[in-house]
This record gives C-alpha cells, structure tokens and sequence, in this order.
C-alpha cells in the first residue's frame, strides 16, 4: 500500500498518526524537533464551553465524548497515563455571574457539560474566591507527555523521523509526491502555524495568528489538585508546581518570551494568589488560530495529494481526535468535504 507522509508532530500530526495507525495505512511522521512548536507550550486544557460568554464551543456535542475516549484509549495501549479529566474550577467574578451559571445548569444543551458550583471553603484560603467556583466536565491533556510517548511509539516502528522539509522541495511525479528520494501517495501539512507562512501549497489561508505565554511557578503551600480557571489558569502539576497562562497577543509571532507578557501573567496570578512564588520556566508559542475560529482541514486544489490539517486555534486537545477520524475517511475518499472547515475559505 502507498503511504502517507505527515510534515509535524505537534498535537495534530500525534492524534492523526494513531489514527492512521489504527486505519492501517501505512505512513511517515517527519518533524524539525518541535522548533516551532505551539503544542510544547499548550495549556492542555479541553472542555466543552467558551471561555468568555460560557455558550457551547463549536460542534461540542460531537468532540467532547470522542476527545476524551482517543486519549484514555492511546493511555491504556501505551500505560501511561496523560489526561486528567478532574474537571476545571470556573471563578464567578460576581453576582451576575452566579446567575450566569445557575441558568446554564438549567439550560439542557448546556447541563451535560456543567458538574455543580464548589465553595470556595474547598480551596485554601490564600486564594481569593468571594463567590465561589463553577465546576464544567473537562481537564487537560499533558502534551510534552502525549507527544514524546506518540513519538516513541512511532519511533519503535520505523515510522518516525527527525528533519525539516523544505516543503519547496517537495516534487511531483507519476501522482506521487518525492521527498528525499521516497515516493509518497499523500503528503498532510500538521505544521501548525508555520501553515500560515506556506506559498507552495496553501497561500492566503485565513489564519489570525495569536502569540501566548505560559509559566511554571512553584507555590509551595497552594494545595491545589485541581484546575482553576480564572484571568489566568492554575494547573497542579505536582510537587508544589504549577502551570500558569496564558496570554494573547498578535504582534511578534515567534516563540521569544517578552518580559512584558510574563509580567501581565504575574499580575493575574498575584491577584488571584496571595501566596509567595519562584518561576521556574516561561515559555512562548504561536496559537494556529483561524479568523473564523474553525479549522483548516483539506487538499490544496492546485496540488493534488497534499492535503492540509491544522488551524486548531486554542482547542486543538478538543477538536483533533474526532476530526482526525472523518479526516481519514475524506482521504480515502469515502466521506464529502466539509464546507465548514475548508481550505478554501478566504480571508474576512
Ligand atoms: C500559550 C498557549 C496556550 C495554549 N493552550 C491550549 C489549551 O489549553 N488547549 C488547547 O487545546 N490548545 C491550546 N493551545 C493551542 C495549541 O497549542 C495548538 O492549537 C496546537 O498545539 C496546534 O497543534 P499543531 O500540531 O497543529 O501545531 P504545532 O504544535 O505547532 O506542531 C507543528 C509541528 O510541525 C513542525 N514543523 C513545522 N514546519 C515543519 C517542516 N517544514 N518540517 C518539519 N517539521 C515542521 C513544528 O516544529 C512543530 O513541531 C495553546 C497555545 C499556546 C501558544
């Protein structure tokens, strides 16, 4: 059988070669060593509601479910275990947003998706909650785990390697595509942002790319051992660390830390947490977000064979395990192409 030639191995190039995988068709992951990686730097957060308005994220009845079923799936095979879906802590700011949830946990398309509210007597005492807490279903993936255990297990079977491809380079011949002397049927960008640079392949996809930052801080004291989502999240990572972000931001798309971002996420932390605290690690990547929020999946018209998925934008734990799954179907040629996440969608 002809095989595939994955370009990245961030969180879509990981979930969309197990999913290969387990399709059975024969494939090659290829990555630069994560050089531009936004997935090293995610949070790994995934639930079903919008951050800010608290309405349902996209087609969330039928990525949730999948989502975490992909991951507990992949953590059995490999026994190792990466997702935690303790839930996440939303902080009610105020009474309206107490209202807020109290009618959304009574909204039945909503309902699924939301646990209860937590007092605050839960959490210690140096961290400010005067309203409390709203528990929604959900947690994080722990991603540097998932990929470096993805790239074993592909590495142990010869289906992984470390270069990068100057997609420039790539050559058409007889319908197959040539890189470094190996003919491939298909050749998927999962290149992440870098997509929104690419003229050989996708020009002018619609991206709105959206730089953020990340830290670890240790917080001794804290006793946090679940997520709280406020102006910043707070992730336990054990011993006294935890993961803070993230900011947005749309100016020096590179993965350079700016001391003016770090600063932003210490404000929010300091406001949140009374308690004293080290940076241990800061950390900067650029978020794949497209303008109209959806992602960019499909094969570039001018150059059949080369097909693209990515766009995840700040949802990419949520999205790519069920959209891997209909995006094989489509390169088998068994399912339509979905208007909603074309890549011919223009600029707004
Ligand atoms: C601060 C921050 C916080 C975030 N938090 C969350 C979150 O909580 N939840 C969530 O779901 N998402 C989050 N995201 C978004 C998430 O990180 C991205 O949507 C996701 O990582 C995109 O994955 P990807 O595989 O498409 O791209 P990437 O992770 O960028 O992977 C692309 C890979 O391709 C490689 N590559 C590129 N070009 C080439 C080439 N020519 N040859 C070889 N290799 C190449 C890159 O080095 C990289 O390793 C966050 C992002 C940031 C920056």
């Amino acid at each position: 059988m002809d095989s595939v030639l994955i370009i990245g191995q961030g969180i879509a190039g990981s979930v969309l070669s197990l999913s290969l995988h387990i399709a059975g068709i024969p494939f090659v992951v290829v990555d630069d060593g994560h050089k531009t990686s936004s997935s090293i730097v995610a949070a790994g957060l995934y639930n079903a509601m919008a951050y800010k308005r608290g309405n349902l994220a996209w087609r969330a009845h039928e990525l949730f479910d999948g989502c975490e079923t992909f991951y507990q799936k992949w953590e059995k095979e490999f026994k190792v275990k990466f997702l935690h879906r303790d839930g996440l802590h939303r902080r009610i700011h105020d009474a309206e947003e107490y209202n807020n949830w109290t009618a959304r946990m009574a909204d039945k398309n909503l309902a699924p998706f939301i646990d209860k509210l937590v007092s605050s007597d839960l959490f210690s005492d140096s961290f400010d909650l005067p309203q409390g807490l709203c528990k929604v279903r959900g947690g994080w993936l722990d991603v540097p785990l998932f990929l470096e255990t993805t790239k074993d297990f592909l590495t142990e079977r010869a289906s992984y390697l470390e270069a990068k491809i100057d997609l420039s380079k790539l050559e058409s011949r007889e319908g197959k595509w040539n890189w470094n002397g190996r003919l491939f049927s298909k050749v998927i960008l999962c290149t992440g942002y870098r997509s929104a640079y690419d003229d050989r392949f996708f020009s002018g996809l619609p991206f709105s790319l959206a730089k953020g930052h990340t830290l670890i801080l240790k917080v001794p004291g804290a006793e946090l051992d679940e997520v709280i989502n406020a102006n910043v999240f707070v992730i336990p990572l054990g011993d006294d660390l935890y993961r803070i972000g993230s900011t947005f931001s749309w100016v020096n798309l590179n993965e350079e830390v700016e001391e003016k971002e770090v600063e932003k996420l210490e404000k929010e932390f300091q406001r949140l947490c009374s308690l004293p605290y080290e940076i241990i690690e800061k950390m900067a990547g650029v978020r794949p977000t497209v303008q109209d929020q959806k992602p960019l999946i499909g094969e570039s018209k001018e150059n059949r064979g080369v097909w693209h998925f990515g766009g995840f934008g700040s949802r990419a734990v949520l999205y790519c395990p069920v959209l891997a799954e209909s995006f094989i179907e489509r390169l088998e040629k068994r399912s339509p192409e979905d208007t909603e996440t074309s890549v011919d969608r223009k600029r707004l």
